[in-house]
């Protein structure tokens, strides 16, 4: 056992900074859930975090995240955080229990037909492009109302919350605060936001769910 943790070190760290930032801002660590993203990882550095008691894990590609815990996920919480193609729609509701990237009519109407199909429901996140930055996916800002009430009047899909991935080199704070702003005036209490280099303060804006990679398993190999 004491051999795992220390395997699984960064996990453990990472845990308690996840408790030391909600208590630095008066909230319950239980209120924030680790999404620990395997993507990439090897499985010597994912083994430790399995062993350690983590079972939400956060992959960005369908067919990656199939193989590596396709026969595993029983007690297994799996989030879809990287986008998806409509063509994917089908085996992402098949095996996700949460998709974190719903960001266009399109998607939404492959994903509201395939859970009409496999009588499957996994919880749905909307992906918000705070930075509108044009290589990244997710809807503008001034587009995101409409289409959450797209989503639950034309689709019947019941958005659970909102997914942000700030733009790299900006200070995050006011992305995950108007991500904030977004999901209150929506009805929506889940914020997926935060990664390695700015869980903490993702948490102070709100987060309810971080998505944490290498400050859990190291770096990721680099392809
Ligand atoms: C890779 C990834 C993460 C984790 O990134 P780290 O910096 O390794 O914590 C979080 N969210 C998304 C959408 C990702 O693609």
């Amino acid at each position: 056992m004491v051999e795992l943790l220390h395997r699984a070190s960064g996990y453990a760290d990472v845990l308690a900074r996840i408790c030391a930032a909600a208590q630095a801002c008066g909230r319950d660590a239980d209120d924030i859930q680790l999404v620990a993203v395997s993507k990439m990882q090897p499985w010597e550095a994912i083994e430790p975090v399995l062993a350690a008691g983590q079972r939400v894990f956060g992959e960005n590609r369908v067919q990656e995240a199939m193989s590596r815990w396709g026969g595993l996920t029983e007690n297994l919480t799996l989030h879809l955080i990287g986008p998806l193609q409509t063509n994917k729609a089908e085996d992402a509701v098949a095996f996700f229990d949460v998709i974190e990237t719903l960001d266009r009519e399109r998607l939404a109407k492959a994903i509201a037909d395939q859970m009409a199909k496999q009588g499957r429901r996994p919880r749905l996140y909307v992906q918000v492009n705070t930075g509108e930055e044009p290589q990244k996916a997710g809807v503008t800002p001034a587009d995101a109302d409409a289409f959450i009430g797209r989503c639950r009047n034309c689709y019947g899909l019941t958005v659970e919350g909102l997914m942000c991935i700030p733009p790299a080199g900006e200070p995050a704070g006011p992305h995950f605060a108007l991500l904030a702003k977004i999901a209150e005036r929506n009805g929506l209490s889940k914020l997926s936001m935060g990664m390695s280099g700015d869980f903490e303060t993702a948490i102070r804006f709100g987060a309810t769910s971080v998505r944490v990679g290498s400050a859990v398993f190291g770096e990721r190999a680099n392809l």
